[in-house]
C-alpha cells in the first residue's frame, strides 16, 4: 500500500532577523515589515520526513498552506525538496484568523484536497508558537493525534503508524491507527536541500489555489473562518524591555584574558 501524505507549512518571517519585529501597542499587531518570508524550520523536518517515508513505502506527497499569496513560496520550496503538487489556501475570509479558525480553513483545504492517510506538521511555529494548530486540526477532522514526534514508522500494511512522542526526561512508544496528524520535533531528520534539478523540476508541478468561491463544498459556515471565526482576542501586547550593555575589553589579548576572567569572577559566572 503506497501511502498519500499531506504536509502543512506555514510561512513565517525569518527567525534570524526577529530582532527586526516591533509590536504596535495601539493596534496590538506585530509589524513584520521588511522581514524576509521563510517556511516554518519544524515544517521543513515534516516535509523531510513524509519525502522519507515515500521513498521507503511509495505514495505521494502534497503540501498545503494557508496564507496571503505570496506563502506560495514556501510551497515551491517544498516542491523543491521534492513534494508532488502544492495547495494553497488563500482568500482575503481566511485574514485574522487564530488556531482555531486556521484548523477548521486547513481542515476544509485538507477534505478537498483529496483522502490521505497521514497528515505531518510541524510541532510549532517560530513566530505564533502556540502548537495548538496540530491538535485541533486533527479534533477537526475527527482523527487521532501525536505531538512531539521525534521518529515514525509506518505499518502500511496494518493500518497504523509507531511513533515515538518526546516527554520530559523520555520518550514514549505510540501505536496509532491511520488517517492520523503527527506533529514533528526538529530532532526528528536533518532536512535535504533542495538541489538545482530539484529546483528546475518544481517550476513544472502544480500547485492548486483554492479560496472561498473554488471551495463551496467544504463544509465550512463562513463564520467559522478568518477573525469572525476566531475566539482568541489580543488584549494587549508587550515589548520586554532590553537590559543588555556592552563593555569592550581591549588592550593586549594576555592583558584582555586576564581582565575578562576576573569580570566574570566578579559576575559570579565563573
Ligand atoms: C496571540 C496571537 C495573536 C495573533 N493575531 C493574529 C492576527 O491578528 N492576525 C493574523 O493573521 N494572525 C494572528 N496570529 C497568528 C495566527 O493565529 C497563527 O499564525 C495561526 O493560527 C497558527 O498558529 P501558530 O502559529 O501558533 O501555529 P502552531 O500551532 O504553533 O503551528 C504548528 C504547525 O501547524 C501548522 N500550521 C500552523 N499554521 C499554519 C498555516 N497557516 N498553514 C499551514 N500550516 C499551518 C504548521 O505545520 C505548524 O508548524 C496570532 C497568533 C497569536 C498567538
Amino acid at each position: 500500500m503506497s501511502l498519500r501524505i499531506l504536509v502543512c507549512v506555514k510561512q513565517v518571517p525569518d527567525p534570524e532577523q526577529f530582532d527586526r519585529i516591533t509590536l504596535d501597542p495601539d493596534t496590538g499587531s506585530i509589524n513584520r515589515g521588511g522581514i524576509p518570508p521563510v517556511t516554518n524550520p519544524a515544517d521543513r523536518h515534516a516535509v523531510e520526513e513524509a519525502l522519507r517515508i515515500r521513498e521507503i513505502l511509495g505514495g505521494s506527497v502534497t503540501v498545503l498552506t494557508m496564507g496571503p499569496p505570496q506563502a506560495r513560496k514556501c510551497l515551491e520550496d517544498a516542491l523543491a525538496m521534492g513534494a508532488d503538487r502544492g495547495v494553497l489556501l488563500c482568500d482575503m475570509a481566511f485574514a485574522g484568523a487564530d488556531t482555531l479558525a486556521t484548523a477548521a480553513v486547513l481542515a476544509a483545504g485538507i477534505r478537498s484536497a483529496g483522502e490521505f492517510d497521514l497528515v505531518l506538521c510541524g510541532n510549532e511555529s517560530v513566530d505564533g508558537a502556540t502548537g495548538q494548530v496540530p491538535a485541533q486540526l486533527a479534533e477537526t477532522l475527527g482523527w487521532p493525534r501525536v505531538t512531539h514526534v521525534r521518529k515514525i514508522e509506518v505499518k502500511a500494511e496494518e493500518n497504523r503508524a509507531l511513533v515515538e512522542r518526546e516527554i520530559e526526561g523520555g520518550f514514549l512508544r505510540v501505536d496509532v491507527t491511520l488517517p492520523v496528524v503527527i506533529a514533528v520535533v526538529k530532532r526528528i531528520n536533518r532536512y535535504r536541500l533542495p538541489t538545482i534539478f530539484g529546483i528546475l523540476e518544481a517550476g513544472k508541478k502544480e500547485i492548486v489555489e483554492v479560496g472561498c468561491a473554488t471551495c463551496e463544498n467544504c463544509g465550512l459556515a463562513a463564520g467559522a473562518m478568518g477573525l469572525g471565526g476566531s475566539p482568541t482576542r489580543v488584549v494587549g501586547v508587550f515589548q520586554a524591555p532590553r537590559k543588555r550593555r556592552v563593555e569592550m575589553i581591549g588592550g593586549e589579548p594576555r592583558d584582555a584574558a586576564r581582565a575578562l576572567v576576573q569580570k566574570l569572577r566578579e559576575m559570579g559566572a565563573l
